[in-house]
């Protein structure tokens, strides 16, 4: 057990409740109540002394939902820095695919821990993700003991090759074995599909089949360039990337698509009505030189708005805040409207509509009954005072030296600074090793 004394925390609604203690026993959010000395006498009278919770003061703190960082590659991290300044289809084509095609389940598996030390330094609880190697990568979240929602997304440039013939396909069994050994969900098995261009209609097939059998979310890159919207259009009898997959039925299943930087009204009006997620990634997008996404145009046609950070060679870190913080500025400058995007709006977009687009019930917010994934805020720095409103001070002035704790289900996995499932060292000293040898690889 552990108790959150005297602490400060957003609702569900992200306004400021102040002084309370909160509870967590196991995995959940057990009670939430004013702050006083004797309001858990009963609970505490039932441990031994063994079992003594610990008391965390929470003076000068605030806990929030932990977030959700909705789209990823995270043992991209091995590549980060990798590939500078190229567009999209050249940094794709001529640096990263043929890095990746050396990469071992050895290797993604220091990628994957490397990741999850920005993830829980930025209070990250829970991450989709679409990536190869997969046994590397369940190795290093089992470790570490953080949320995600997983997939290997089909990736084929040549026709004829069969759904069930690939890695991908592969990964996808490894994840559902995994998922019947460990019930507890953690880890989800999504499907993916990379893109439009990196398939084709009748391996979508296979995979669409294969996800409405096995129930899973399918999670895609979906108009992330000018170039690929275009190019959709003429492959396929004027259809955006948006209309071919739904033409394919890609859509009965539920949809996390990546980027929409190129969606048009017809296609927003498609994913709202199909309850489709789209994931804003405004770093990457900027970084690539693929432009930026209409998100305030996204809700006008009432679509569920997540974030995420993509994969670290395209941002090229994986910090949520900065990221978060990010989709605000320029959208207001873009479109001329300091309305646009209010902080609540924001933190709806990293927490509840993560848990919600996930598949995960009673999670994404401090109530409760509810898991206890979360995030505490250390308010007592020169950047987060005075207090005038608390979300906007997490929006716009929090950095990473406020993230005091991050808390997966119960279970601390950071604190000021200190991580309690890896040992950083050993993991730089990893991949720096890898990044040596691939490179004498490739060259
Ligand atoms: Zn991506």
């Amino acid at each position: 057990m552990i108790l959150l004394k005297n602490i400060d925390y957003l609702d569900h609604n992200f306004v400021h409740q102040k002084n309370v203690d909160i509870l967590i026993k196991d995995n959940i959010i057990k009670k939430i109540s004013p702050s006083s000395d004797d309001n858990f006498d009963d609970f505490f009278s039932e441990c031994n002394s063994e079992h003594h919770p610990e008391i965390i003061d929470g003076k000068n703190k605030v806990v929030l939902p932990g977030f959700y960082n909705m789209h990823s590659h995270v043992p991209m991290t091995l590549l980060r820095g990798y590939g500078e300044g190229l567009n999209l289809q050249n940094w794709l084509f001529t640096k990263i695919f043929p890095f990746e095609n050396l990469l071992t389940a050895e290797d993604t598996y220091w990628g994957t821990l490397l990741g999850l030390s920005e993830f829980l330094a930025s209070g990250i609880i829970s991450f989709s993700d679409m990536y190869m190697r997969m046994p590397g990568i369940v190795k290093a979240i089992d470790e570490v003991g953080i949320k995600a929602n997983l997939c290997n997304a089909i990736t084929d440039f040549g026709p004829g090759i069969k759904f069930c013939e690939t890695e991908a396909y592969r990964d996808e069994m490894f994840l559902l074995e995994y998922m019947k050994n460990n019930p507890t969900q953690k880890i989800i098995a999504d499907a993916g599909i990379h893109a439009e261009y990196t398939s084709y209609p009748e391996q979508v097939l296979q995979l669409l089949e294969f996800a409405v059998e096995n129930n899973l979310i399918i999670q895609l890159h979906l108009s992330e360039t000018a170039f690929e919207h275009e190019e959709c259009k003429q492959r396929h009898q004027g259809k955006t990337p948006t209309e071919y997959f739904f033409d394919l039925g890609v859509f009965q299943q539920k949809c996390i698509l990546a980027h929409g930087v190129y969606v048009e009204e017809k296609d927003l009006r498609i994913i709202q009505q199909n309850a489709a997620v789209l994931v804003h990634n405004p770093a990457s997008n900027l970084k690539l030189g693929s432009g930026f996404a209409s998100v305030g145009k996204w809700l006008d046609f009432d679509v569920t708005v997540c974030i995420g950070t993509d994969g670290a060679a395209s941002n090229n870190d994986l910090d949520i805040l900065q990221e978060t913080r990010l989709a605000a500025l320029v959208q207001k400058g873009l479109k001329r409207n300091p309305k646009l995007l209010k902080p609540e709006q924001l933190l709806q977009m990293i927490t509840i509509n993560g848990a919600i687009a996930q598949g995960r019930n009673n999670c994404g917010q401090i109530e409760e009954d509810y898991a206890a994934d979360l995030v505490i805020f250390d308010l007592d720095t020169p950047n987060m005072q005075p207090v005038y409103d608390l979300a906007t001070n997490i929006i716009y002035s929090a950095n990473l030296k406020n993230v005091y704790l991050t808390m997966v289900d119960g279970r601390i996995l950071y604190r000021n600074g200190e991580y309690q499932t890896l040992d950083i060292e050993k993991i730089k000293f990893a991949v720096n090793r890898i990044k040596n040898e691939k490179l004498a690889q490739l060259s």
